[in-house]
């Protein structure tokens, strides 16, 4: 006989764990089904950036879903570490934006005006002199810096470990097996298919990142995602740790949790490779290497690549599935898939327990590509 589970999430990522965790916290015991390791993919190896203020579609259609969910980090940073037993490394950072060509200026006077104008943020222009006073190491070439301070960053992997042991804790359970189809009656899916078995199931969210498009077949729908390589090459400081995370020349330099300062990140469409390449190591290090010469000398620890789920407009696509009653999507979410994780999370949830959500999901249906 089967299992059987209220809800079968398919994919173990950000957005499948953070459903998991506010389903279970509206008393919906849910099952998880990740093929590889949960946070084994993009929600394990990002930058953990949780800028809320500026990227694809912000400030835009997805601005306000960016500043419900960075409310809702701000809640989870003070309750998920608790919860879990798992540390996220929340902290609220300081950034610091080198410039070395006047042409690099305009981009950055409109981010000086979006964090003015943010409750919680600030910005100020430095000169070049209180920018090598501030850290030493930096290129005395640059031309000025921009300071920026209020946005917020954790670990990726610990944070989506973190809603999943929470999760596990109010009852949600894990499985690690691949999904192969589903069972479906009608308008309904009544089950999940894994490779040596199935889970019947009351509804179904397809979680599966850049591997949406798999479910196209099980359901008969046309999913638009595409993965979106990224890499990321992390290197010892040579000296003290920074005080302060710093961009420029294509590079950003983020001074994580584990000691490292993680160089990120690249973005390139090769499909569904997933092996880190030279090129990205080179384009990266280049980037380091001109912001802050010494890091030349840098041990280079680790180095990785994986894939961002994509959508064409960049938004996520969040909803129930069309022609579905009981099937949702909660993926697609690009580059920002850490940042808008709770608030896609919490909005499944409560689509799938009330049918409705006041989170600022309405125009993110799969609906919008036909
Ligand atoms: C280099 C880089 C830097 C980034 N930096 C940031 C950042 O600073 N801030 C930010 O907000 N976002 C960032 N992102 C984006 C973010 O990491 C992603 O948007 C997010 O992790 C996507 O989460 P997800 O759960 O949708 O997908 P994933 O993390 O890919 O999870 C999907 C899961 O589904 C599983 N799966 C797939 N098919 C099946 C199946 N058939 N059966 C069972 N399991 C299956 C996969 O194994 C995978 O674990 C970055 C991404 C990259 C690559």
């Amino acid at each position: 006989m089967a299992d059987t589970t209220e809800v079968a999430i398919i994919g173990g990522g950000a957005a499948g764990c953070a459903t998991a965790y506010y389903l279970a916290k509206a008393g919906v015991k849910a099952t998880i089904i990740e093929r590889d390791g949960v946070g084994s993919q993009a929600s394990g190896f990002n930058a953990g950036g949780l800028n809320p203020l500026q990227g694809a579609g912000i400030p835009g259609p997805l601005g306000p879903l960016a500043a419900e969910s960075f409310r809702m980090h701000l809640e989870l940073a003070e309750r998920l570490p608790e919860e879990s037993g798992v540390p996220i490394h929340f902290k609220t950072l300081t950034m610091v934006s080198v410039a070395f060509d006047e042409s690099e200026l305009r981009d950055m006077s409109e981010t000086l005006e979006i964090f003015e104008a943010a409750e919680g943020f600030s910005a100020h222009w430095m000169e070049t002199s209180e920018l090598l006073e501030l850290e030493p190491r930096i290129n005395p070439a640059a031309i000025k810096a921009l300071h920026t301070h209020g946005n917020a960053s954790l670990t990726g992997y610990d944070y989506t470990l973190a809603l999943c042991k929470a999760a596990e804790g109010m009852g949600v359970k894990v499985i690690a097996k691949a999904v192969t189809g589903l069972k479906t009656s009608g308008a309904r899916v009544t089950g999940v298919v894994l490779e040596d078995g199935e889970i019947d199931c009351d509804s179904v969210v397809i979680a599966t990142g850049p591997w949406s498009g798999d479910a196209e077949e099980w359901l008969g729908v046309k999913i638009p995602v595409q993965p979106l390589k990224g890499e990321i090459v992390r290197v010892e400081p040579v000296g003290d740790p920074l005080k302060q995370d710093f961009s420029g020349a294509g590079s950003a330099l983020y001074m994580r949790a584990d000691g490292l300062v993680w160089v990120g990140a690249t973005e390139a469409d090769e499909g569904f490779d997933k092996e880190p390449t030279q090129a990205a190591r080179k384009k990266l290090l280049d980037g380091a290497f001109k912001i802050m010469p010494s890091l030349a000398d840098a041990r280079v620890v680790k180095h990785t690549a994986c894939l961002r789920p994509v959508t064409a407009d960049w938004l996520p696509i969040v909803g129930l599935v069309p022609g579905w009653e009981n099937a949702y999507l909660a993926t697609g979410a690009g580059k920002k898939g850490i940042l808008i994780s709770p608030g896609m999370g919490k909005a499944t949830s409560d689509l799938i327990t009330q049918g409705k959500t006041d989170l600022p999901v309405s125009g993110f249906g799969l609906e919008r590509f036909a």
